[in-house]
């Protein structure tokens, strides 16, 4: 069977998409997680329905896959009866398999997943009283190599497919079984992929949601696994779809300059980015993709980015090292940056989370709270975010999977390796 589906294959820095078939499966099955309308409507045709039926079932398929979570073709109530068997010999619906399931004395959960070519990546839920946060994986590992991150100190094993995206957000509303219930009457077609409200075909219920924000936040660049990311977001704001709005989507960079125009274009959720330092001399040691796309060049993309504007801030997230990034100095110039590039800004101040062999420490609690209340003072909200889930090595910058511990010269070797592939 032909596909074009494409999947990145990552080179060190720069990821070469090439085009990927279907996952095989060793039953001959297709998984159908991941895929669009009509890629969903062209197997179906491939498979021997005629153009009319193709198009049809593949919009309730995506309906019953997306939109309500069923995973069993027998429970697609509005499919012929004798229709059903065909597609369970044909396809599946599948998820990420779990191989651990944590939960923090906060309420964070971490999930440990792994590809059906045995990867291992993680996702994070975060509650708290006003919204559900899922931080979610773009990457197994990460080619980047930011100094106080645990993921950057694992190699890029590769490119999470959309099937693997979108798998997490699934598999977390059915881990807190959050799908929506109710009658099929009032299921309307759906052509509209760039929907922007949270609105739903059915009148079921789906008030009270525990998950109603989705930050791309977890292990990876997701600006190095952009065709996939942006594939699997569609999934997730299509009002057939998942139906999450986009504002209540984050993606966070690092600061890949030249795709992030196409994200704002292409996938036009908020957009967040690891700033962590205001000098060029800092901002390469810490961030090293700051040697290839600097300061001034990242805070102009910002400036262009689409739709910024005071309702929609664009987020600047500043990790608190000691003695490293956060004299009251760095505040102000933090300030000054910002307003020199006119952007509605936000600073989100991150405490920074130890990992074994982190060569740094986190910044005092006061001298946290003299860095916020100067940006404060420059006019610019500057918050500063409890750690989560610290007591599962689920907060920000701690996740890592692959399990061998390297000493620090194996840390400083992988540092020099990623550094030399930046140039
Ligand atoms: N790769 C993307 C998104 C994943 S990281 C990016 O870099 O933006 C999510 C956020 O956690 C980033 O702002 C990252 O810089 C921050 N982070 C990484 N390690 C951290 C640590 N040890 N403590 C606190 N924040 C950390
Ligand atoms: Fe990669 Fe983001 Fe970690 Fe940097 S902070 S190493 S870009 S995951």
């Amino acid at each position: 069977m032909t596909d074009t589906n494409l999947i990145s294959r990552p080179g060190l820095i720069d990821p070469v998409p090439v085009p990927r078939d279907v996952t095989p499966r060793e039953d001959g099955r297709v998984d159908l997680l991941g895929l669009t309308r009509s890629r969903i409507g062209e197997l179906f045709e491939t498979a021997g329905l005629d153009a009319k039926a193709a198009k049809l079932r593949s919009r309730q398929v995506f309906h019953w896959l997306y939109h309500r979570g069923v995973t069993d073709f027998e429970a697609m109530t509005d499919i012929a009866k004798t229709m059903r068997p065909w597609l369970t010999e044909r396809f599946v619906i599948g998820r990420p398999e779990v191989v651990l399931a944590q939960h923090s004395e906060d309420g964070t959960r971490k999930w440990l997943l792994r590809t059906t070519d045995n990867h291992e990546f993680e996702m994070v839920f975060i509650p708290d009283e006003t919204r559900g946060t899922l931080c979610v994986s773009s990457q197994v590992g990460c080619t980047l190599n930011c100094r106080f991150c645990h993921t950057g100190t694992m190699r890029l094993v590769r490119n999470l497919t959309p099937g693997e995206i979108v798998g997490q957000v699934m598999l977390a509303r059915d881990a807190l079984g959050e799908w929506p219930k109710g009658s099929m009457a009032g299921f309307r077609d759906n052509d509209d992929e760039d929907r922007d409200d949270e609105a739903e075909g059915g009148n079921y219920t789906s008030d009270g949601r525990l998950l109603t924000n989705i930050v791309m936040m977890g292990m990876g660049e997701p600006l190095y696994n952009f065709d996939n990311v942006r594939d699997a977001l569609k999934l997730v704001m299509d009002g057939d779809g998942l139906a999450l709005s986009k504002r209540r989507i984050t993606l966070s960079t690092s600061g890949v300059v030249p795709m992030m125009a196409r994200a704002g274009e292409e996938i036009g959720v908020n957009l967040a980015v690891s700033l962590h330092a205001v000098t060029k001399e800092v901002r390469d040691e810490i961030v090293p993709i700051n040697r290839k796309y600097g300061l001034e060049e990242l805070l102009a993309a910002c400036a262009a980015y689409p739709r910024a504007s005071n309702a929609r801030r664009i987020t600047f997230e500043y990790v608190m090292l000691k003695d490293k990034n956060d004299s009251d100095d760095d505040a102000r110039e933090l300030v000054r940056l910002l307003k020199h590039y006119k952007l509605p800004a936000k600073v989100n101040l991150i405490p920074f989370n130890p990992w074994p062999g982190a060569g740094y420490e986190c910044s005092s609690p006061e001298r946290i709270r003299r860095f916020s209340e100067i940006v404060f003072a420059g006019g610019i909200s500057a918050p500063i975010r409890t750690p989560r889930g610290r007591d599962i090595d689920a907060a920000c910058g701690q996740l890592k999977t692959a399990a061998q511990k390297m000493s620090r010269a194996d840390l400083d070797r992988l540092a020099d390796e990623k550094q030399a592939a930046l140039g």
